[in-house]
């Protein structure tokens, strides 16, 4: 039996103040909340919440990490550094950083794995855009971003990895999949794990992101294959998180 997870994704939003009250409103309101709850926060406030959250059951995590563990890279920050704030988790291959900062799918299997060598758990993040879903390659496209880290990381190091299925056409503009569209994809790519590991295919997570919200997290958390959801526009309200955390 798989345990749901819910993880927002707050991309480039937060001050302090804001911070302290959405963390506050949260856990404000984690009583009765069965999923595993996170959240990934940008860079500079993992202090913050990691202050925060002490004594909590709410989890941490970031947004991306250098492929690299430390050394000359101007700007960049490593899995052991967030690890050293709190991070237990952290997103790998968002559609956002796929698309504005040109990362592949190779790339992404590098991230995959220097998250893995740290001791954290990668939240690894696939979807097709919009003109890869009209043309039928969604699961051409699924099945290469899923590959690339079996081919560089073999598939037992999805043991520790989280899957989240993003249709890019999903992503911060209202058009959620539909239950039937996501479970569709989801079952692929639970095939797809099983092809080489049965056990491992049944015991991935496998998370949907896209314009999940409190009115659309039941129906979609409910089907068979759908573990939990990657929020981001509505993990910015504690109101409509905690309802997507007391949907799974
Ligand atoms: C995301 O950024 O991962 C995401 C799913 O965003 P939204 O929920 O706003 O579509």
């Amino acid at each position: 039996m798989r345990k749901t997870i819910i993880a927002g994704n707050w991309k480039m939003n937060a001050s302090k103040d804001s911070v302290k009250s959405l963390i506050g409103g949260i856990l404000s309101g984690m009583e009765g909340v069965n999923a595993e709850v996170l959240v990934c926060v940008p860079f500079p406030y993992l202090s913050q919440v990691e202050l925060l959250i002490e004594g909590s059951n709410l989890k941490l995590g970031a947004q991306n990490i250098n492929i690299n563990a430390s050394g000359a890279f101007t700007g960049e920050i490593s899995a052991d550094m967030i690890k050293d704030f709190g991070a237990k988790h952290v997103i790998v291959g968002h559609s956002e950083r796929r698309s504005l900062y040109g990362e592949t799918s190779s790339v992404v299997a590098k991230k995959t794995k220097a998250a893995l060598d740290a001791g954290m758990t990668p939240l690894l993040c696939v979807g097709e855009s919009l003109e890869h879903k009209k043309s039928g390659k969604t699961e051409t496209v699924v099945e290469e971003q899923i590959n690339a880290v079996i081919e560089l990381l073999g598939i037992d190091s999805f043991h520790n990895i989280i899957v989240a299925y993003e249709p890019v056409w999903a992503i911060g503009t209202g058009m959620t999949a539909t239950p039937e569209q996501a479970q569709a994809v989801h079952l692929f790519i639970r095939n797809l794990l099983g092809e080489s590991s049965e056990n491992i295919a049944q015991k991935t997570p496998i998370l949907y992101g896209g314009s999940m919200n409190a009115g659309n997290a039941v129906e979609l958390i409910s089907c068979p294959d759908i573990d939990g959801g990657l929020i981001g526009g509505a993990a910015l309200k504690a109101e409509d998180f905690l309802q997507i955390c007391k949907a799974g």
